[in-house]
């Protein structure tokens, strides 16, 4: 086991701390995380079964994606940074956003998805495989 991964908001009040590696990292073109990054795409640690610690309250925006998957995207209400995402349906997953973490040179992007809703201003790198959806694996 490596270093956990740790993290937060940009003004400090929401902490996390992940001790796992990764099931996946990916960047997602969706509309949902184009108006929650501000830009073209999230790009998202997914741990699954991982003991996590928070620090903080979050505020949380309870979303359905287009996949039809129930999210929480927990948030910071101070300085309005995307940290987190949970999923009612899913409580052993955990998604971080990789700008959040203390080291985001820990992020290295396996697959981006949605890119069907992709920005041409966002282009993808060519070297990382791409679904033009949800990959088959659900990830
Ligand atoms: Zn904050
Ligand atoms: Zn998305």
């Amino acid at each position: 086991m490596t270093e956990p991964y740790t993290g937060g908001c940009a003004c400090g009040a929401i902490r996390y701390e992940v001790s796992a590696e990764p099931a996946v990292m990916n960047d997602c073109q969706c509309r949902q995380c184009q108006r929650d990054s501000g830009t073209g795409h999230s790009s998202h640690l997914t741990f699954v079964e991982a003991p996590v610690k928070l620090t903080g309250e979050p505020a949380l925006w309870a979303t359905v994606g287009e996949g039809g998957t129930r999210k929480n995207r927990a948030f910071c209400s101070t300085c309005g940074a995307p940290v987190y995402l949970t999923f009612p349906n899913m409580p052993e997953v955990f998604v971080a956003s990789a700008a959040s973490l203390d080291d985001p040179g820990r992020y290295k992007p396996q697959l981006v998805m949605w890119a069907s809703a992709g920005q041409a201003w966002d282009p993808r790198d060519p070297a990382v495989p791409v679904f033009e959806k949800m990959p088959p694996q659900n990830v």
